[in-house]
């Protein structure tokens, strides 16, 4: 199997801001292309495209190619469903949108611990064993985003599950935020198949700051900044597949000229990789390590390391429109956080953070910065 996936979530559009128009022409060509060089994974899901990725897997893939010929990953949404009777009518659902039969792949979507415990408590594992028992899927596993202890958890409590999909690229890999490697690690111990989400951080690592892109430039003038990225996932033991989100053909032909004939990494490369992440990690503003210590003892419950993520985020790559709804997210009333500019100046968080950051003077800008826009 080919190491590189057909993510479905950001697909060609036939107009820019609405997601649901999907261009299904221009989706059908890189399908094509695509099957022709040989990969054969497609990674659909209920909400991507406001429900519209799963029907346009129909009219590209499971139309136009006989079932055997690929392989299609769909996954159960955990945020809408609330036992056995959503359960059973969304995957019905699914199977008649997408028109594929059974899915090679199914995923319990964005596993964390309150999902677990709530789903777990539905029956949510016993569906996915009985679909497996009745041959409508033929492998079980989950995505994942939360810490490696809970991780180990559940593959724990459940050794059913026989794959696990991380979010995995070079910058996360021993972010404390994050935790990639620390997840990795725990995936591997279990010998569970690792099927890797975001290899190049939404498209972050697809742009570097110059003295990142000058190193990789100088090693080979051909290769795209998001090939190091991809390449880096899927050099790693045990991982099956690395998922690209691709939005155009271009994307595409950049993505399939590297993976064709894929060739991990060498030792040499991995090192230019560990020097490129400290030329981006020194273009970071703000050098918050995502450990939380200021945060728990905050009176007004500030997300200070979000905060600053989605700050250095911004002053690394520029302004997406993302960032103003993640900023509402992190600081509107059903949040539960409050604003930087409730910030009362206590400064316990201070006290806390091993690295010495001036946490009151940085949310402050945060505060000027965000409200400019909005
Ligand atoms: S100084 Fe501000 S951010 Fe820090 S703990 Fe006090 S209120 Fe929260
Ligand atoms: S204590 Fe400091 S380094 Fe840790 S999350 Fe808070 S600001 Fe970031």
């Amino acid at each position: 199997m080919k190491k590189l996936g057909f993510g479905l979530m950001r697909l060609p559009l036939q107009e820019a801001g609405d997601p649901k128009k999907i261009d299904q022409e221009t989706l059908n060509r890189m399908t094509d292309r695509f099957l022709a060089e040989g990969f054969t994974y497609f990674d659909t899901a209920y909400p991507y495209h406001q429900g519209m990725s799963e029907r346009a897997v129909k009219k590209a893939l499971t139309d136009r190619y006989p079932r055997e010929s690929f392989l299609l990953a769909d996954k159960m949404p955990l945020y809408c469903t609330e036992g056995m009777e959503d359960y059973e009518r969304v995957f019905q659902e699914q199977l008649e949108k997408t028109g594929a039969g059974y899915f090679d792949y199914y995923l319990l979507h964005a596993m964390s611990r309150e999902r677990y415990e709530k789903h777990e408590a539905l029956g949510l594992f016993e569906f996915a064993r009985k679909l497996k028992a009745e041959g409508k899927v033929r492998h079980i596993g989950f995505s994942f985003h939360d810490t490696p202890e809970v991780l180990d958890r559940i593959l724990r409590e459940h050794p059913e599950m026989e794959f696990v999909q991380l979010q995995i690229n070079y910058l996360d890999w021993d972010a404390e935020n994050v935790q990639s490697r620390r997840c990795y690690e725990t995936a591997r111990a279990y010998g569970k198949d690792i099927i890797v989400m975001e290899p190049v951080k939404g498209g972050y690592l697809a742009s570097l700051p110059e003295k990142a892109a000058e190193l990789f430039r100088k090693a080979d003038p051909d290769l795209s900044p998001a090939s190091w990225a991809v390449r880096f996932a899927a050099s790693l033991p045990g991982v099956i597949m690395v998922l690209s989100g691709m939005s155009t053909p271009e994307q595409m032909e950049d993505n399939l000229s590297y993976m064709k004939d894929f060739r991990p990494l060498t030792e040499e490369e991995q090192e230019l990789i560990r020097r490129a992440e400290t030329c981006i990690e020194e273009s970071i503003a703000i050098p918050c390590t995502g450990c939380r210590y200021c945060a728990d003892g905050c009176p007004e419950h500030i997300a200070i390391p979000e905060l600053f993520a989605l700050y250095n985020m911004r002053c690394r790559f520029g302004s997406f429109p993302s960032q103003a709804s993640e900023y509402r997210e992190l600081t509107g009333e059903k949040s539960g956080h409050g604003k930087p500019e409730d910030c009362i100046a206590c400064r316990q968080c201070e006290g806390q953070c091993p690295q010495h950051i001036e946490i009151v003077d940085w949310l402050k800008k945060i505060a000027a910065d965000f409200q400019q826009e909005s």
